[in-house]
């Protein structure tokens, strides 16, 4: 089934006016892992970002939908609530509120959309339990505050925590890889592997090619001056690998 679709999108920055996005073409089916390469400012944070709705973004023009519904006219939170789910290259810190309540609320307002019967807090550790044993995580993670003092590498997972408590059908990941040693993005990685399903899909967005050591994607696009300009399979990060992106505009 049909997952997202992106037509001819185009978008500006709402304070300048300066278009970034310059029709950008994308479609994504359940159960398919994509990755977006590109050079630093190339445009994929931008994608990233109005797709979830980043207020910074005016969409200018093409359209895109989700699961048969016009995201244009979502707010951000209703994104996130049909199942679109993002993680921050900076995610923020909720100081007095512990990951448990966090996760709880979140996972309540979702099963309310899809008109579940919310969980009690004792409920959503019996829902939660099993998913730091596939995250490899500590429970005492749960009893921390949001982001507080996390090490980088606890911010990735507590995100991949997010993710898997939430069960969004799309996952966009914006540069997970980032600041990541080679253990922690192994494991990272794992646990993202660990959620995909048939009915489940990630977009990954990243700089590097190791990450596709890991995650290994069916389709790689490489996005060029607010474009999709090339759309392949893995043996398109080989060439990036030997010719880096000139290369791959030019193939
Ligand atoms: P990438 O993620 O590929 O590195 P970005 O989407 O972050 O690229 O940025 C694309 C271009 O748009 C860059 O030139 C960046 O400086 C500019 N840009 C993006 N968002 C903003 C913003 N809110 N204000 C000013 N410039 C921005
Ligand atoms: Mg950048
Ligand atoms: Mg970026």
């Amino acid at each position: 089934e049909l997952l997202l679709e992106v037509r001819d999108l185009t978008a500006v920055i709402a304070e300048t006016g300066q278009e970034i996005l310059k029709g950008v073409d994308l479609t994504i089916y359940e159960g398919e892992v994509h990755a977006i390469m590109g050079k630093n400012g190339s445009g994929k944070s931008t994608f990233a970002k109005v797709l979830v709705g980043h207020p910074d973004y005016e969409v200018t023009g093409g359209s895109m939908m989700f699961k048969g519904e016009n995201l244009l006219e979502m707010e951000p939170e209703d994104r996130s609530l049909a199942g679109l789910f993002m993680s921050f290259q900076s995610p923020i810190e909720i100081p007095g509120v512990s990951n448990a309540d966090f996760l709880n609320m979140a996972y309540n307002a979702r099963r309310r959309k899809l008109n579940q019967p919310e969980l009690s807090p004792i409920e959503f550790w019996a829902y939660v339990y099993p998913k730091l044993d596939l995250l490899n995580m500590k429970a005492d993670f749960l009893n921390r505050n949001v982001n507080e003092g996390f090490s980088g590498g606890e911010r990735k997972r507590n995100e991949i925590l997010q993710l898997a408590v939430l069960g969004a059908e799309l996952a966009i990941l914006d540069e997970i890889d980032s600041g990541l040693d080679v253990d922690a993005l192994r494991d990272v990685a794992k646990s993202v592997n660990g959620l995909l399903t048939p009915k489940n899909s990630v977009l990954m967005i990243t700089h590097y090619l190791r990450l596709l050591e890991f995650i290994e994607p069916r389709y790689i696009h490489v996005m060029e001056n607010g474009k999709i300009v090339k759309t392949g399979d893995i043996s398109i990060a080989k060439t990036l690998e030997k010719e880096g992106f000139k290369g791959v505009s030019e193939m």
